[in-house]
């Protein structure tokens, strides 16, 4: 599958960059293969705009190593935010070198941060992250990945159970009763309950 054709299920655009890794029960598998992946899927995802695509491409091609430097950034809060979203869901412990690595990337995404009067005049000023090409997405992806720790609603955070057959991708339940299990009912849902129905069929053969 492309990067382009990666669904966004997680209801967030941070859960969406933890959801670039497969993590199911076959071999890992990572959609972020370089740079220009690594665009394509935050332009997807809505972590920047079509103009600043353009402008981080520019600087990404004046500087090769820029690109790889932003890659390697988003990659680690990608894996950080997982490590924090599982310790918060309770399926692992908390590590506590996660929620510091997180920390440090947001700090230097605020340090590079600026704010502006609000051009839609709806409040004061905003805060706009990402304000140089060659770290805009990845500082994007450091302030959403905390937004995300510190705004979501713990009981509404949910992972597609790799234990029943899910892929593992995080995602936001937004139903009204809270009943979402899988990330993408069209695979994850329908292939387990395809599974299901083949091993009842053989238990009811063999009973
Ligand atoms: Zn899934």
């Amino acid at each position: 599958m492309d990067v382009a054709e990666l669904p966004l299920v997680g209801g967030h655009p941070a859960l969406d960059l933890v959801n670039t890794v497969e993590r199911g029960g076959g071999e890992r598998r990572d959609h972020l293969t370089d740079p220009t992946a690594l665009l394509r899927w935050a332009l997807r995802a809505g972590l920047l705009d079509d103009a600043e695509a353009r402008a981080v491409a520019d600087r990404w091609e004046r500087d090769p190593a820029s690109g790889l430097t932003a890659l390697a950034a988003a990659r680690d809060v990608r894996e950080a935010l997982h490590l924090a979203l599982l310790a918060a869901m309770g399926i692992e412990p908390t590590d506590p070198g996660a929620l510091e690595r997180l920390r440090a990337r947001w700090v230097a995404a605020l340090g590079r941060a600026r704010l502006a009067p609000d051009p839609g005049r709806t409040t004061a000023t905003r805060l706009v992250v990402g304000t140089e090409p060659a770290t805009l997405i990845a500082d994007r992806a450091a302030v959403g990945a905390v937004e995300v720790l510190r705004d979501a609603e713990l009981a509404r955070l949910r992972r597609c159970p790799p234990d029943a057959g899910g892929c593992g991708w995080v995602f936001l339940d937004r139903s009204r009763n809270g009943s979402r299990r899988w990330c993408r009912m069209a695979d994850c849902g329908t292939t387990v309950k395809a599974r299901r129905l083949t091993e009842r069929r053989r238990a009811a053969r063999a009973g």
